[in-house]
């Protein structure tokens, strides 16, 4: 059955690309599927771009990251150095999405979730334009607290104050666990910065964008990095290693950039896509009360605010709007 066949774009906002309902991982389904699951991770999680966040830190570590050593004795301008680096880093990966998908506008608006295109002219976003509001947040606040973090972490390594890994298979392991860490952590975190006065201090800057580009993935008040980049303080307690932190920070600076493109998918050439966008995630962008969590750990669907893009669901977010008293 297509989307207009079950009258799905009743619930959307302005007309665009309406993906099919989204299923929970196969661990997770009743009964649980294990063989499917490992398949899923392989071909739909890992594959494209969670593999790439590895690849990509792994490069940032070995080849743009000051050593360990300089870290013992921790100053400003090694601090500044690592924020230059993910400056750069955001302008090549961000910036590169954003130019390819709405200033070239190389797709069209095939597999754009909203036909609009970004606010050029509006008065909520700082600079009164979306895009310049979302660079500066990101590369300003988001850039500079992730160096602050990663050179604090470097220098406990640098030390020895806190656990580390020394074999390659545990680095390796728990880099692949941190998908998951974060999926407890980012649903703990975003829950918590939807309260009030939270959400109106912090949160609610990132929630100006309900059309979303690349820019806007970590487009975030300095409160809210401050909660949402402290992924790598779980290695104070868990042991770790250097790379797993800078890991932990480049999927967290640039793993938000295709989840938020406003693409569900990216053209590769004719007749070949790639999964881009994350429409679980756009969906906790245009109606805020739900998709708190991420779908590889699906906490909402546990704790009963997940949405799954059906007309179903989204006759369920009513139903407990109508029933939560306003606060
Ligand atoms: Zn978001
Ligand atoms: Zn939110």
């Amino acid at each position: 059955m297509t989307a207009h066949a079950t009258g799905r774009t009743r619930m959307q906002r302005a007309k665009g690309y309406d993906p099919e309902p989204l299923d929970v991982p196969p661990l997770f389904t009743s009964p649980p599927q294990p063989v499917a699951m490992l398949r899923w991770l392989v071909t739909k999680y890992m594959w494209p771009q969670s593999s790439a966040w590895i690849a990509l830190a792994a490069l940032v570590y070995h080849l743009f990251t000051p050593s360990l050593e300089r870290f013992a004795s921790l100053d400003a301008g090694d601090i500044s150095l690592i924020w230059l680096r993910n400056a750069v880093l955001m302008f090549v990966v961000i910036g590169g999405q954003h130019w390819w998908l709405h200033i070239r506008k190389s797709q069209g608006t095939e597999f754009k979730y909203e036909s609009r295109w970004l606010a050029a002219n509006r008065k909520s976003f700082t600079f009164n334009n979306q895009t310049r509001d979302n660079m500066f947040w990101t590369l300003v606040s988001g850039g500079g607290i992730a160096a602050l973090y990663e050179a604090m972490m470097f220098r406990l390594y640098a030390t020895e104050s806190i656990p580390q890994l020394s074999s390659l298979w545990a680095i390796c392991a728990m880099t692949f666990a941190v998908f998951w860490i974060e999926g407890v952590h980012f649903y703990l975190n975003h829950r918590l910065l939807h309260l009030d006065p939270l959400y109106k201090w912090f949160h609610a800057l990132h929630h100006r964008n309900v059309n979303t580009g690349p820019w806007s993935g970590i487009s975030m008040h300095p409160g809210e990095h401050l909660l949402y980049l402290s992924l790598p303080f779980v290695f104070l307690v868990l042991p770790g290693s250097p790379f797993i932190i800078t890991f932990c920070l480049v999927y967290l600076m640039i793993s938000p950039s295709p989840s938020h493109s406003g693409f569900d998918r990216f053209k590769m050439g004719e007749g070949a896509n790639v999964h881009g966008g994350d429409y679980f995630h756009n969906l906790h962008h245009r109606y805020f009360e739900v998709n708190y969590g991420m779908l590889l750990l699906p906490m909402d669907k546990w704790f009963g605010t997940f949405h799954d893009g059906s007309v179903e669901a989204h006759e369920e977010m009513k139903d407990r709007r109508r029933t939560t008293p306003e606060v």
